[in-house]
């Protein structure tokens, strides 16, 4: 899978060669990540990227030109797509990594200051947020995308069945997990986990998925029984 990401701050990057099973799947080539400076992309001497709002108003805009052109200047793949990083965006979701995940080509445009100049968003097949918080740039934002979608990719986890439980893939949040040693300052392991019955353990873990997210996002189970009942209702007519 290759990503396209049009930053300000390519060094921001330099954090994936530091991630544990990225760094692994980029050293497998799993995964191609090109960073293409906006800079270089920027207008007149001072390769401009930036400009004061029309209107009036605080804080800098990225004009359009550059990141029209660096966008341009990638070869698009078959199966491609760009992302726009924007706390205006749609929340992102695992099922989106996983839609995701099937692509040849991700490119993903980050913003800084008070955002890019509104003609921006022609440019972007899906606008994305990470959440209801706003952040300095979209470097944290992109970089989180490419983390969660390559451990996705086959290969890059040494043990793939670690996706099926986990938190999120269904609508439901994963079981706890225990290590040793079996008893940690008086807590002990619960003794289910030791029992050796493979039967009784997907049961217990199967009920405690259930028990963490009614405790703790309920919403994701309403969630799900709405998409449910709607998808029974459509079938219907
Ligand atoms: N003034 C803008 C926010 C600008 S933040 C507004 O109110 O909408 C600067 C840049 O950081 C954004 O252009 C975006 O690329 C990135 N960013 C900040 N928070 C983000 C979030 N929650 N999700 C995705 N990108 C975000």
């Amino acid at each position: 899978m290759n990503f396209d990401v049009i930053t300000l701050f390519p060094k921001a990057f330099e954090l994936i060669n530091n991630l544990g099973v990225i760094t692994r799947a980029l050293e497998k080539n799993l995964i191609n990540v090109n960073l293409h400076d906006l800079r270089e992309y920027g207008e007149g001497s001072y390769r401009q990227v930036d400009d004061k709002p029309y209107g009036g108003g605080s804080g800098m805009v990225l004009k359009p030109e550059p990141i029209y052109k660096a966008h341009d200047s990638i070869n698009k793949m078959k199966n491609s797509k760009t992302l726009l990083m924007t706390p205006q965006g749609k929340v992102l979701k695992q099922s989106d990594l996983l839609r995701w995940s099937s692509l040849d080509q991700l490119i993903i445009i980050c913003g800084q200051y008070e955002g890019f100049d509104e003609r921006v968003r022609y440019l972007a097949d899906e606008e994305i947020s990470i959440g209801d918080y706003v952040l300095s740039g979209g470097e944290i934002p992109a970089i989180s995308i490419i983390n969660g979608l390559t451990r996705l990719l086959p290969g890059t986890l040494g043990d793939a069945g670690s996706l099926i439980d986990e938190s999120h893939n269904s609508s439901l949040l994963e079981y706890p997990h225990y290590t040793r040693p079996l008893i940690f300052k008086n807590m002990k392991v619960p003794d289910i986990l030791v029992s050796g019955n493979h039967k009784e353990i997907k049961l217990w873990r199967k009920q405690k998925m259930l028990e963490r997210t009614a405790e703790r996002r309920i919403d994701l189970i309403s969630k799900k029984k709405n998409e449910n009942s709607k998808n029974k209702k459509n079938k219907k007519i």
